[in-house]
């Protein structure tokens, strides 16, 4: 989970649009939020990712669902205020299902810092206050087979990148140094905000012993750039 940068309320979903719209759904019950006007600013919010697991929800076999942050349940009369409507998918979505989150707070992806409330340790996450805590509880964020595995596998990959990253660099003759420092950077745009699970891939990225050496070892060869600089900047975003 990180945090998302509000995007402005659509041009169509105007007040009289939300009113109409709002009483429609107060009369027939039926999911009046399913304009593509809404799900395509939805997916521009979050880079085409849930808001709560980050798993991709623009691709083949996976898709947006309109997520009412307070429930519509309980709260009709924001069934169509944009400040709360999210993009989650199917599995955050049936897990949240009819949470009161005015009783009941959980980490909101606009307004709250994940990173105050979040840990990742081991590809599980931990909470670090009660609203992280109520957070994991009831996202399930520590699904085994759904985000766990899926984290481990990331993560795992990047760190074996990493670690042959570092045990090429020494010795290595001038002209693949370029060649070197693109394999860094694509490294390590997958912690940031547009990549599927980024905090997951930044916090095990800055983390890593051998990044660090990396690290170390461009910036004593004057190699530490302006866009390896603002990439670590994106890292430290996304990270947990
Ligand atoms: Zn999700």
């Amino acid at each position: 989970m990180i945090r998302l940068h509000p995007v402005p309320r659509p041009a169509k979903l105007t007040d009289d649009k939300v009113k109409e719209l709002t009483e429609r759904y107060q009369r027939e019950q039926k999911s009046v939020w399913n304009e593509k006007f809404i799900k395509d600013a939805l997916l521009k919010l979050s880079h085409g990712k849930c808001c709560y697991c980050e798993c991709r929800v623009d691709s083949e076999g996976s898709y947006l669902e309109v997520e009412h942050f307070h429930p519509k349940s309980l709260y009709l009369q924001e069934v169509m205020v944009w400040e709360n409507l999210l993009p989650a998918c199917k599995r955050c979505n049936v897990h949240k299902r009819d949470h009161d989150t005015k009783q009941e707070p959980i980490i909101h992806p606009i307004q709250d810092e994940p990173q105050s409330h979040l840990s990742l340790r081991n590809y599980r996450l931990y909470s670090k206050t009660s609203l992280g805590e109520k957070t994991i509880d009831v996202l399930d964020l520590n699904d085994r087979e759904r985000l766990v595995e899926k984290r481990f596998e990331i993560g795992d990959n990047l760190l074996e990148t990493l670690k042959n990253l570092w045990c090429d660099l020494e010795d290595l003759p001038e002209k693949h140094l370029t060649r070197k420092r693109k394999q860094l950077i694509d490294l390590m745009k997958e912690g940031t905000a547009r990549y599927e699970y980024s905090a997951t891939a930044a916090t095990v990225i800055l983390q890593d012993e051998h990044y660090q050496q990396i690290k170390t070892w461009f910036i004593q060869k004057n190699l530490w750039n302006d866009e390896l600089i603002d990439l670590e900047r994106e890292l430290q975003f996304a990270r947990l």
